[in-house]
């Protein structure tokens, strides 16, 4: 749509960051923009409405549009939090990085049964959003469905992740 291609052109790519040779995009002018953050929002929900009870966002970007869209849709937000920042996590799911591993933890307040829009900015090698994934299944939820704003084609990560829903592709 129009809505989304303006928003694609609002992502800053960022060269040689976190490291060189790495082209980072930047999506912090799309938030930036009131047009384009409330088009991705809407699209970034639009194929599960209805079918899920609850946002879980991935931080920390994931956290930016977790609020926005349980806001939108009436929904509760559940944060996937990097391990070490809740008070009191009750699952963990680790994945792989380019050097060593890393988790992701969830509270008590996710809960068997829910059903769960699993949201993050950016689909790369796929490690983290997968990881996502199976925390919420941990829980013994339901994964209604995945969504990210930009995928990274070239990673192939979504072999992790067959079923994401990626609003732009690059
Ligand atoms: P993956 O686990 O799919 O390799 O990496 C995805 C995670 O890394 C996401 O949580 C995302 O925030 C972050 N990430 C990786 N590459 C980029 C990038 O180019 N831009 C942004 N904004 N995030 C990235």
């Amino acid at each position: 749509s129009p809505e989304i291609d303006r928003a694609r052109s609002l992502i800053r790519v960022v060269q040689d960051h976190p490291v060189p040779g790495v082209a980072f995009q930047d999506i912090t002018p799309l938030l930036a923009d009131a047009r384009a953050f409330r088009a991705c929002v809407e699209a970034l929900v639009e194929p599960f409405a209805g079918s899920f009870d609850v946002v879980a966002g991935v931080e920390a970007r994931g956290f930016l549009l977790a609020g926005a869209a349980a806001m939108l849709t009436g929904t509760g937000l559940v944060p996937l939090r990097k391990a070490g920042r809740l008070p009191a996590p009750v699952a963990s799911a680790s994945y792989a990085l380019e050097y060593g591993e890393a988790a992701i933890e969830v509270s008590v307040d996710l809960h068997t049964g829910d059903r769960v829009l699993v949201l993050d900015d950016v689909l790369a090698t796929g490690g983290t959003l997968a990881a996502a994934a199976r925390l919420v299944r941990e829980r013994g939820a339901h994964v209604a469905g995945a969504a990210c704003l930009l995928e990274l084609e070239s990673l192939g990560g979504r072999a992790a992740v067959p079923d994401a829903h990626a609003l732009i592709r690059v």
